[in-house]
């Protein structure tokens, strides 16, 4: 049989590639190899006992149900033990203020399925969320980068972009952000919901990481904020995820937005997998009643605050004089800067041949890209290997 040598595919796809960091995962099997490249929690911290735990007690208790289609807004008991987890962080929620998505991903492109049309401005963080920008550009977006530094989004320069671009919408990670560490000030959280009501400009708070921090929590997300701007909440769009904080496999997250964007979004996540799987949601549900969630958070928390504070340690002593980096309060990445415009990607190349790997940062930029820049995570290695491996970076050097 002979393949078709050219499909007549969608215009679209012509405003999206592989990424670049896609060629890179292809090396990651090298043996030996020390990786500081991936964006996944450490298997070794997931609650398997938990979730094997929850997993039984709905199949017991509820097969039906779980093993059968279900509502394209959610498990029911899931919305309303997600109602509650907001309801600790400060938001209140009704369980139909919310909707279930396979993960926090398939919200971001039911926002741009609904919002966007072929041509619109939206403005993100420069850095941002790779995926995020590519699911964007895939609707058509003229994806128009804001600013950042270590206390996240410009918002002043935000504000000038906004005024500019008319964008369709604004989205940020304001907690311990992908790739770049930071978390919006709390000054600059309550800015934000200014400038949305006063241009009347949709804001995405994309939070997969707030639950992961390492000596005090961060600042209230903004959707929390928003309870004390009147006609704020009418502009903002909140993303969940279990993924960083119980697994990414079960792709359970969740959604927060105004009822008619919440209503759009449902249709159109009808028409692309009709609903999350029931047997992850139901789990996740249970899971939330077990009272684990704090305990497994704990754990997490502290594994992940100890690496992150020997790879500060060990880039200092390392790399100190070639590179700058922030130090992140949280998440899973430290964003780090290479002196005299040294390339990234170059040093990326020169690493992997010293059995190390990181990902370098150009590719998180929508446009304006700074090479020099890349993104270290240290969530999957333990600390004897993050310092051996900042070690290797410093030989590839
Ligand atoms: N947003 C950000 C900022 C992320 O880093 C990720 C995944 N790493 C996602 C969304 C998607 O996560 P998930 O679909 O697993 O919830």
């Amino acid at each position: 049989m002979s393949l078709p040598v050219s499909l007549p595919f969608a215009d679209r796809l012509q405003f999206v590639e592989t990424s670049a960091i896609r060629e890179l995962f292809k090396l990651l099997g090298t043996p030996g190899i020390i990786s500081f490249a991936g964006g996944f929690p450490d298997p070794a911290l997931f609650d398997v006992e938990g979730i094997a735990e929850s997993t039984a007690a709905v199949l017991a208790n509820t097969p039906g149900p779980v093993l059968q289609y279900g509502a394209t807004e959610g498990y029911n008991p899931l919305r309303e033990q997600l109602s509650k987890f907001m309801g600790n962080k400060g938001v209140t929620v009704a369980p139909d203020g919310l909707i279930v998505t396979t993960g926090s991903q398939q919200a971001l492109d039911l926002i741009g399925k609904t919002m966007i049309n072929p041509g619109d401005k939206v403005i993100v963080e420069g850095p941002t969320f790779l995926a995020t920008i590519q699911c964007f550009r895939l609707y058509g977006a003229q994806v128009i980068s804001a600013p950042i530094d270590a206390n996240g989004v410009d918002v002043d320069a935000l504000e000038k972009l906004i005024d500019e671009h008319r964008p369709k919408l604004v989205y940020l990670i304001p907690t311990f952000g992908n790739p770049s560490g930071a978390t919006l000030s709390l000054e600059r959280r309550k800015r934000i919901l200014d400038i949305a009501v006063r241009t009347r400009t949709l804001v995405v708070e994309d939070d997969p990481y707030g639950e992961l921090y390492f000596d005090q929590p961060p600042p209230p997300s903004i959707l929390a904020l928003s309870a004390d701007v009147p006609g704020s909440r009418d502009w903002l769009a909140h993303c969940g995820s279990m993924s960083k904080i119980l697994s990414p496999g079960l792709r359970v997250g969740w959604m927060i937005a105004p009822p008619a964007l919440l209503a759009n979004a449902t249709m159109c996540k009808q028409f692309s997998d009709a609903h999350t799987s029931n047997l992850t949601q139901a789990t996740a549900a249970h899971y939330l009643t077990l009272g684990r969630l704090d305990g497994t958070l704990a754990v997490v928390r502290k594994v992940y605050a100890e690496r992150a504070r020997v790879m500060a340690e060990s880039l200092q002593r390392e790399l100190g004089g070639a590179i700058t980096f922030n130090a992140p309060q949280g998440g899973m990445f430290f964003w780090a800067k290479l002196t005299e415009g040294r390339d990234a990607s170059a040093f990326a190349k020169r690493a992997i041949e010293k059995l190390v790997a990181f990902v370098p940062g150009a590719p998180f930029f929508a446009h304006d890209a700074d090479k020099s820049t890349l993104r270290l995570s240290f969530a999957t290695v333990g600390v004897e290997k993050i310092e051996e491996g900042i070690a290797r970076l410093g030989q590839a050097l």
